[in-house]
C-alpha cells in the first residue's frame, strides 16, 4: 500500500485533492452573515470583495467585468459586477464553472404583501453554489488539473427580474455571453440552488436538450462515485444563467434543485441547507476537473 502511494504521487497525482464540504458550508455561512446581498446593496460590495480577495489567495488571475444597465423599477443606474478568476491562463483548452452570487431583492412568493417586499438571504439560492466554486478554488490552489484551463465565474444580477420580466434576470450572464471576445471554452456547468437538506437533483430540460452529452455523463458518474443527492431523470426547463452561454455556443449544464420548497421565500436560509449537499456536489465538480477527458 506504501508503494501504491509513492507511486500515484510519482504519476501526476490527480487524486491528490479532495472536496470535503467543510470550507464551502463555511464559505455558504459567510456570504450569508453579510446579509441579502442584491446589487447596489452593501453587503453585495462586501460579497465581492470576498469572492475576489479569496481568488487571488488561491492564485487566480482575477478581473472584475463591470456593467451598468438601468434599473426598471427606479431612477437610479445599477453598478453589475461579474467576478472571473480564471487558473491556468495559458492553457488553451478551458472550461467554465459559474454561479450567481447576488440575491434576489423580493421575497415574491411569500404569502403576505408586507413579507414579499423583503430581501432575502439565499443561503441556497445565490450562496450555495458560489460556496462550492470557493473550495473548488481552494483545490485548484493546491493543483491545477494537467492541461486545462479552469475559469470560475460569478455572475451578477441573475435574480434581479420581476415576476415575468425575463428581460431583467440574467443581467451578469447576457453581459458576459455578449462579450465573450475569442473565449471559447470546451463546456461549462453552473451551478445554482445546489446545498439544501437531502438535495435532489434532477436533468434540467434545457441542459438535456442543448448539453446532453455532458448531462448525461455528469449524471452517470454521479452515480458511479455514489453521489445520491443526483437523480438521472428529466426534470424542468429553468431559465437561468446556462441559457446565454449555450446561446452563444458553449454547452453549459445547469445543475439546479428545482422546484425548491423555500424558493425565494424569507425562509431560504442556512439551517435548511447541508454540507454533505455541498460535498456531494463539490465531489462530482472534481471528479470533472481532474478525471475528465476533454
Ligand atoms: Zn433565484
Amino acid at each position: 500500500m506504501f508503494l501504491v502511494g509513492i507511486l500515484c504521487a510519482g504519476c501526476g497525482g490527480q487524486d491528490a485533492v479532495e472536496f470535503t464540504g467543510q470550507r464551502a458550508w463555511q464559505y455558504l455561512n459567510a456570504q450569508c452573515d453579510f446579509g441579502p446581498r442584491p446589487p447596489g446593496s452593501a453587503a453585495h460590495n462586501e460579497t465581492v470583495r470576498f469572492i475576489a480577495g479569496h481568488l487571488k489567495n488561491q492564485g487566480a488571475h482575477v478581473t472584475l467585468q463591470r456593467f451598468e444597465k438601468r434599473d426598471p423599477y427606479s431612477d437610479r443606474t445599477l453598478e453589475l459586477i461579474n467576478i472571473i478568476g480564471s487558473f491556468s491562463t495559458e492553457a488553451d483548452r478551458r472550461v467554465l464553472l459559474a454561479a450567481h452570487y447576488d440575491t434576489r431583492p423580493w421575497a415574491d412568493q411569500e404569502e403576505t404583501d408586507s413579507l414579499r417586499l423583503l430581501p432575502i438571504i439565499g443561503a441556497n439560492d445565490g450562496a450555495s453554489g458560489v460556496a462550492v466554486l470557493l473550495e473548488i478554488a481552494d483545490l485548484l490552489g493546491e493543483q491545477t488539473p494537467k492541461g486545462l484551463g479552469v475559469d470560475l465565474v460569478f455572475f451578477d444580477g441573475e435574480d434581479y427580474g420581476k415576476d415575468g420580466d425575463l428581460e431583467h434576470f440574467l443581467l451578469g450572464s447576457k453581459y458576459f455571453a455578449a462579450n465573450l471576445g475569442g473565449y471559447r471554452p470546451v463546456c461549462g456547468i453552473l451551478l445554482d440552488m445546489v446545498g439544501a437538506k437531502d438535495a435532489q437533483i434532477l436533468q434540467e430540460a434545457n441542459s438535456l436538450s442543448r448539453a446532453g452529452d455532458l448531462t448525461t455523463e455528469l449524471f452517470r458518474r454521479a452515480q458511479e462515485l455514489g453521489l445520491d443527492v443526483f437523480v438521472a431523470r428529466r426534470g424542468e426547463a429553468v431559465y437561468d444563467d446556462h441559457v446565454p452561454l449555450i446561446l452563444a455556443g458553449i454547452p453549459v449544464v445547469d445543475l439546479i434543485e428545482f422546484p425548491y420548497a423555500y424558493w425565494h421565500t424569507l425562509e431560504d436560509t442556512p439551517d435548511k441547507c447541508s454540507p454533505e449537499t455541498l460535498r456531494q456536489v463539490g465531489v462530482l465538480l472534481t471528479d470533472f476537473l481532474y478525471n475528465f477527458s476533454f
